[in-house]
């Protein structure tokens, strides 16, 4: 098979979003050549819609602030947010690594990563954990890690997409075919390949088979999660695993398309159907409220939040994308907002009045949701109106905790690894077990260790 590749490189990454970049970085680090493709011509992938944030254990950015928190504290997060139901060796590798992972990023490449103070522990993570560029959206960390690539001399062939791979009898790729956008297809050779090419959730097909209580919701992740990943790990004999889990999302603003940011909820904000009524605890499940919003009367629901929340989390773009584009909708008083929205008033006065009584009990409220000292919305009100969605996949390639894709019996495939979306993550098996910020911790901590491992087993077999 090898002559028909014009050419061979040692670490072949596909997908240029979050996980491809940094495996990709990671390798060139290690001293390997790399070569990264990607289908579209500007890289965006899930990474470039998503708020940039990353979820990472004993940072140098926590330590700063004073945060204590560790490897072993995050394991235990991630465990009880799963009910114990995710694979324990990724877990593990999660826990271990993601925080040396923000570091490096930060040391190595010069990433201004930071503890973003404004995400309060909440939806599972124990503590100060979420990770940002502070104002920057998801984008500008695609633009920034394209531009590292360039940096650091890391070959990028863009409006290339993976179509077929080759490999021989014991499951060792061996190269991959590419196409261009004119049909054109070339065949390149490899010696380890790294499939950071997203998840499935934009595969209908795929998202009705592996999760069909979700199939009605809209995707808002990438165009190009079309599950590559999986169907080369098909054909090469992988294991997959929680391949029915994802992150929903309940609060995408209509008819905007941006995401509410969890802040919003978790600072006070509560969600109110067509009805006036409440029908969640916001605070209890970030990616499985999409289920109670789905089920809801109506298309739609809404976000109702006031001034004082907006002020907690107006550096967040969205917030600063929404209100630019007068998205948000005003009231003075509960009449003033039942009429606005076009809600009924009693109904609305009695959920917003059961919240604030609850909040001044001290005790749950008819949601289960526990107050604490924040506050339920008051006046000025605002309101935004979302629908129910999908984000992203949770489940793919079975990995060990090097990245490296196993067959079903646990054996190694011998040159081939997998991170982020098209890899299986630690969320379990269904929608409930995400914690926030997870799907970027996954994309660059497994993308890490996938580039080193990958450049260790090409520079051995130049060595060799
Ligand atoms: C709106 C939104 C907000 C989010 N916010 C956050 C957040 O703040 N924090 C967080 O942790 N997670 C967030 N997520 C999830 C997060 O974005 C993903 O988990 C993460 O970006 C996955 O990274 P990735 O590199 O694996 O995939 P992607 O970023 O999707 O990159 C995969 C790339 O592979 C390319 N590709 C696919 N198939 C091929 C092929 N055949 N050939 C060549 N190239 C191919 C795609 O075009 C794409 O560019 C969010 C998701 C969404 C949709």
């Amino acid at each position: 098979m090898s002559e028909l590749f014009e050419f061979t490189v040692p670490v072949l990454v596909v997908g240029g979003g979050a996980c491809g970049c940094i495996a990709a970085l990671a390798a060139a680090k290690a001293g390997a050549d790399v070569l990264l493709i990607e289908q579209d011509e500007r890289p965006m992938g899930s990474t470039g819609m998503s708020q940039g944030l990353i979820c990472a254990a004993g940072t140098k950015a926590q330590a700063a602030l004073g945060i204590e928190d560790s490897a072993h504290t995050y394991f235990d997060d991630i465990m009880a947010k799963t009910k114990g139901q995710t694979d324990p060796v990724l877990a593990r590798a999660i826990a271990d690594h993601a925080g040396p992972t923000v570091d490096w990023m930060v040391e190595a490449l010069d990433m201004p990563w930071d503890l973003d103070k404004g995400f309060r522990p909440a939806y599972g993570n124990s503590t100060y954990r979420v990770h940002g560029w502070h104002g920057h959206s998801g984008q500008d960390m695609v633009d920034l890690l394209h531009r590292r690539l360039d940096d650091n001399g890391v070959d990028v062939m863009t409006g290339a997409k993976l179509v077929d791979v080759h490999s021989d009898d014991e499951g060792r790729v061996l190269g991959v075919t590419i196409e261009r956008p004119d049909g054109s297809r070339e065949d390149v050779g490899c010696d380890t390949l790294i499939l950071a090419c997203g998840g499935f959730a934009a595969n209908h097909a795929m998202v009705a088979e592996n999760m069909p209580d979700v199939a009605i919701a809209r995707n808002n992740g990438h165009e190009g999660s079309q599950g590559t990943g999986i169907r080369v790990g098909e054909k090469l004999g992988a294991a997959f695993g929680d391949m029915a889990s994802y992150q929903g999302y309940a609060m995408l603003t209509e008819p905007q398309g941006l995401p509410v940011p969890p802040g919003v909820p978790v600072a006070g904000g509560i969600l109110v159907n067509i009805e006036g009524k409440r029908f969640t605890d916001e605070t209890a499940d970030i990616a499985g409220m999409v289920h109670p919003v789905l089920q809801q009367p109506g298309d739609y629901v809404w976000v109702i939040y006031d001034d004082r929340i907006e002020a907690e989390v107006d550096y967040i773009p969205e917030i600063i994308e929404l209100n630019k584009l007068n998205a948000p909708r005003f009231a003075n008083s509960v009449e003033e907002l039942a009429d606005v929205l076009g809600l009924p008033h009693d109904a609305l006065a009695a959920t917003l009045a059961d919240a604030h009584d609850a909040q001044a009990r001290a005790e749950p409220d008819a949601q289960g949701r526990i107050w604490n000292q924040d506050l339920p919305p008051a006046p000025r009100f605002r309101a935004l109106k979302v629908v129910g969605a999908i984000f992203h996949t949770q489940g793919g390639l079975q990995i060990d905790g090097q990245a490296q894709v196993l067959r079903p019996d646990g054996t190694p495939l011998p040159n081939l690894f997998a991170g982020g979306g098209a890899a299986r993550s630690v969320s379990g098996p269904a929608h409930w077990g995400y914690l926030p910020a997870m799907g970027l911790a996954t994309a660059v901590t497994f993308g890490r260790l996938a580039g080193e491992a990958a450049a260790r087993l090409a520079l051995a077999r130049e060595t060799a």
